[in-house]
């Protein structure tokens, strides 16, 4: 098969670098469509960095505030109504993964007339306006990643649109926005982009490029699991989760997600868990399922992490997950069966059934 590494975001990384790269906002146009969730970007410094730049630009802005977590296809919907009659040029998206994402998608609404019906088909044309990212939580990679992942009420469960078009042109990224990131949100996020990079690396699309990103990702999380089990992150620990989150976007962005990510999805939907927790409840099972079949992989990946057995990296991760919430059977068998319907299922190269779905998702949670 032939593989193949794509990543046309340019990043910009390191303290103050929105406002050490103020030509870069210069550059996009007139006006921008900030998009961001209701509160974090105006009290870590993100928003005042952005607002102080455009200012000094001379350029114009529309605030989009409303992107809840987890953003639903009707959220994208209003935010694409707003953007319209607003006449922008350009969109800063600044948040975690729900206002980067909904950003995207906003961003192809405005640009393009897509019913809610042919919302997922993906035959979209090439109008899109150029988006630059701030992201403040160290997690998702959405500043790297051509994907938008959006609650879809009709199907029960979050989908993702994925188009080239979809890839940001500049991601900015400044760890001092995540100083202040509540503990269990620095987890959980940290859990999210070690997700990313291990299914990377159990994926199908793997190559020896997304390989070598996912194993430094991997890596550098795990330098920090100790502090992040504290709570008490220096600002240069908090830079490499922010980097590694980044480099796990780089990853998917070429590999896509696996099983984890599919099962993870009706854990935040029916039971309203955090995205990234969900995934870490999820990952090392997943990790013992294919371990049987696949050792030298996973003893690759959990050297990384400097262990050597999956225990080990299962209690690791319990001491970050705490208290594990339990499921019912009925609820067990349905997250499987709509598991099993999703795309990223396949993408590992030991595709687990039914039955498979159901063991992982009975022995993640109700151990
Ligand atoms: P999030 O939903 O963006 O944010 C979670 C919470 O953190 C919100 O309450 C937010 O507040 C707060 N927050 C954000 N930055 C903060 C900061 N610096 N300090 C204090 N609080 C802060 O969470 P996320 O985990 O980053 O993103 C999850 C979403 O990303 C999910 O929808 C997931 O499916 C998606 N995702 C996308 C990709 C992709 O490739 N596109 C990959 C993985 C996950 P405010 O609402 O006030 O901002
Ligand atoms: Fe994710």
């Amino acid at each position: 098969m032939i593989k193949r590494y794509y990543m046309p975001t340019q990043v910009f990384m390191g303290e103050d670098c929105v406002k050490s790269n103020s030509q870069l906002f210069l550059q996009m146009g007139k006006k921008a469509l900030i998009v961001t969730g209701k509160n974090s970007a105006k009290i870590n410094g993100s928003l005042d960095d952005v607002l102080e730049v455009l200012k000094s630009n001379g350029q114009e802005w529309a605030l989009y505030d409303r992107v809840m977590s987890n953003p639903t296809i009707e959220s994208v919907y209003e935010g694409a109504a707003f953007a319209k009659s607003e006449n922008v040029d350009f969109v800063v998206a600044i948040g975690g993964g729900s206002p980067m994402d909904a950003a995207k998608a906003i961003n192809l609404l405005t640009c393009q007339d897509i019913p809610e019906d042919k919302l997922y088909e993906g035959q979209y044309s090439d109008r899109i306006l150029p988006m630059i990212m701030v992201p403040t939580t160290a997690g998702t990679g959405s500043e790297v990643t051509p994907y938008s992942i959006l609650t879809n009420h009709r199907l029960q469960t979050k989908k993702s649109i994925g188009s080239p078009i979809l890839f940001p042109k500049i991601a900015i990224l400044d760890a001092k926005y995540t100083d202040n990131l509540p503990k269990e949100i620095t987890i959980n996020t940290a859990l999210d982009a070690l997700s990313h990079s291990i299914e990377g690396m159990l994926s199908i699309n793997a190559n020896p490029i997304t390989d070598s990103i996912a194993l430094e990702s991997i890596r550098r999380i795990s330098l920090c699991f100790e502090n992040l089990k504290s709570g008490q992150l220096t600002r240069k620990q908090r830079f490499e989760l922010l980097y590694a989150s980044t480099l796990g976007g780089m990853v998917i962005a070429n590999t896509k997600t696996t099983a984890v990510h599919s099962m993870g999805y009706s854990l935040t939907y029916f039971h309203d868990i955090d995205h990234g927790r969900a995934n870490g409840l999820l990952l090392g099972e997943f990790l013992r399922y294919l371990e049987k079949s696949w050792p030298e992989r996973i003893k690759e990946i959990l050297s990384a992490m400097g262990m050597s057995t999956v225990n080990e990296f299962i209690t690791m991760l319990d001491e970050l997950l705490g208290e594990r919430e339990k499921l019912t059977d009925e609820e067990i068998e349905k997250f499987a069966s709509i598991a099993a319907k999703s795309p990223n299922v396949k993408n590992s190269p030991i595709v687990p059934d039914m039955e498979d779905l159901i063991r992982i998702l009975r022995n993640s949670m109700n151990r």
